[in-house]
């Protein structure tokens, strides 16, 4: 088992005894999650379907349906602190097998959204891909390596993406700006 760091010594003994402490509970984040996933979290009855669909489950303590059960008991710090947040690969098979028609997915991407929104620690590879994706266009540019595995396929040597546009670099620059995305990202690079 992976060796877990929350940051956070109180909520790590909460944890480990596995009670369920009301106190801990915060109906506005199951709101929140709701609302921003745009799916219907509240309906999951932990079948566990989704964990047994995880490339991730398999290779680390990530289980989703620990998340799914978070969001239903209003779990915002667990959920948020939790560094399995961001062992997702947003690869899907779990919300094309939920016999509830929920998208787990989506939930994760809600709750990274907040961890981000609310100052928990995001991990440097998704700042350093956001600050990749304001430079090309892309979270994995292209490179000289797979320029040549497409031309032996007979291939553009680059996708009809921003590589071949990057007139459009600009139109997503301004979107990530207006999140504050890059400069956040920068900042918080900076300062480790
Ligand atoms: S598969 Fe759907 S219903 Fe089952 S535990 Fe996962 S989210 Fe809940
Ligand atoms: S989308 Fe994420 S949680 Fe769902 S199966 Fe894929 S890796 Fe697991």
């Amino acid at each position: 088992m992976v060796e877990k760091n929350y940051g956070n010594p109180e909520l790590e003994n909460k944890l480990r005894d596995r009670n369920y402490y009301v106190t801990d509970s915060n109906k506005d984040f199951s709101a929140e999650v709701k609302k921003l996933s745009g799916t219907i979290s509240h309906m999951c009855y932990q079948c566990g379907t989704c964990t047994g669909s995880c490339p991730s489950a398999p290779r680390s303590s990530y289980r989703i349906r620990v998340f799914m059960r978070r969001a239903i008991l209003g779990l915002e710090e667990e959920a948020l602190s939790d560094p399995d947040l961001w062992l997702c690969t947003t690869c899907y098979s779990c919300s094309d097998r939920c016999p509830r028609d929920i998208l787990p997915t989506d939930v994760i991407m809600a709750m990274r959204n907040l961890a981000f929104k609310t100052g928990h620690a995001v991990p440097k590879n998704f700042l350093q891909t956001v600050q990749l994706i304001y430079k090309t266009g892309h979270g994995v540019p292209n490179n000289d390596a797979n320029r040549a595995v497409r031309e032996r396929l007979g291939l553009p040597r680059d996708p009809p993406t921003t590589h071949t546009y990057p007139e459009y670099i600009p139109g997503i620059q301004k979107i990530l700006d207006h999140y504050n995305l890059k400069a956040e990202a920068d900042r918080i690079l900076s300062e480790e």
